[in-house]
């Protein structure tokens, strides 16, 4: 067993070993630059979509009560 930490990522900024949370994300310990989870992208598109569908479907309701 060979006692070495293998680092996965390493700081896009500065290069500096950054250990990855679960979903891919990371801060880096000595420039704090931040790198934001794979899906972090996908889950606010989808808050977006969620809510502009919301608004539409406001919007319609609001349409038929003019009527
Ligand atoms: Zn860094």
């Amino acid at each position: 067993m060979v006692a070495t930490v293998t680092y996965s990522r390493y700081c896009a900024h500065c290069g500096t070993p950054v250990s990855e949370g679960p979903e891919g994300g990371y801060v880096c310990g000595a420039c704090f630059h931040v790198v934001e989870p794979l899906g972090a992208d996908e889950a606010r598109k989808a808050r977006r979509v969620e809510r502009a569908a919301m608004v539409a479907e406001a919007a319609r309701l609001r349409a038929m009560q003019e009527y």
